[in-house]
């Protein structure tokens, strides 16, 4: 903690005015005094819209979002289930480990690299070996480093050596908007990572307002000076459909809530998705490679960086 605190007031700036901040978390240059929750600092403003602002919704809405497992035998099937379901479309792990793997030992050092919208920091693992890791949120969790607002990055210019953001391009109100942040806070050589959904059911938190094509995330990329290094479909045709069909029928299925029925239910599920997948994998135009003019998918994996 101490640790992560150094590297967070190593780059730490005032979200409003770019000025340097306190012991206190206030600003030196606008004056604006930031608050704290359980001993994180709250560096939001209303940029982007979708901040929480209260903090007992901000520590509720977290539980709500991360204990959903119930107790008991329905916790084992709940455990089991989340298994199965994990690795349905071309699993944000595996597709985290193919990023990291991309840009190890390419991130400029001793610049850390923010996880925005890192909720519990569920890959922190495998960020881990891209240098010091700082978790970003609008909301407060476990893990989080700082709660702020990705329209309004509360870190210096050419701070940062790298900016992850898995699954979270489409909460944001103004996408524009953070790729300036990014383009501003990274240093010389930093890179902005992460996965972005095509086809995917619409979801919290806070909201969900966009979906990205090939072109739309390498545009969005080049209007800001970041170069597309790498963009990789995640999920191949089967699952694209699939992932419609999960996501408006099966997952409404009643059967579902009958403990050992939904369990299995889940399997044939993942069984089908996957035997699909692997037809579609041996015709080449899967999940894992570029599949020329087919550019339909679940989503996409890039690696922008800053020249
Ligand atoms: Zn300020």
């Amino acid at each position: 903690m101490i640790e992560t605190n150094r590297v967070l007031r190593s780059v730490v700036a005032c979200p409003l005015c770019r000025g340097g901040l306190d012991a206190k978390w206030s600003c030196a240059l606008c004056g604006r005094v930031f608050s704290t929750v359980e001993g994180r600092p709250v560096l939001t403003t209303d940029v982007g819209g979708d901040v929480v602002k209260d903090n007992a919704v901000i520590r509720a809405q977290a539980r709500e979002r991360t204990g959903a497992r119930r107790a008991g035998l329905r916790g084992v099937a709940d455990r089991l289930r989340d298994a199965m379901t994990a690795d349905l479309f071309g699993d944000d792990r595996t597709q985290v480990r193919a990023l990291v793997d991309a840009v190890a030992g390419t991130i400029p050092e001793g610049c850390p690299v923010v996880d925005v919208g890192a909720c519990e920091q569920y890959y922190r693992a495998q960020l881990d070996r891209l240098g010091p890791v700082l978790a970003l949120d609008v909301a407060l969790y476990g893990a989080t480093d700082v709660v702020a607002d990705a329209h309004a990055m509360p870190f210096k210019s050419d701070s940062l050596g790298g900016i992850v953001v898995i699954e979270v391009l489409e909460h944001l109100r103004r996408p524009w908007q953070f790729f300036a942040e990014a383009q501003r806070t990274l240093t010389k050589g930093g890179v902005l990572m992460g996965v972005a959904p095509q086809y995917c059911p619409t979801h919290g938190f806070p909201n969900d307002y966009f979906r990205y094509t090939k072109s739309g995330l390498a545009s969005l990329a080049e209007s800001h000076g970041l170069e597309v290094e790498a963009l990789w479909p995640v999920g191949g045709r089967w699952a694209t459909l699939l992932h419609w069909y999960w996501a408006n029928h099966a997952r409404e299925n009643p059967l579902r809530r009958v403990a050992g029925i939904g369990v299995a239910y889940h399997g044939w599920f993942q069984g089908v998705a996957k035997a699909l997948e692997a037809l579609d994998e041996r015709e080449g135009r899967g999940g894992g490679a570029p599949s020329g003019e087919h550019q339909d998918h679940v989503g996409w994996s890039f690696v922008f960086r800053k020249r």
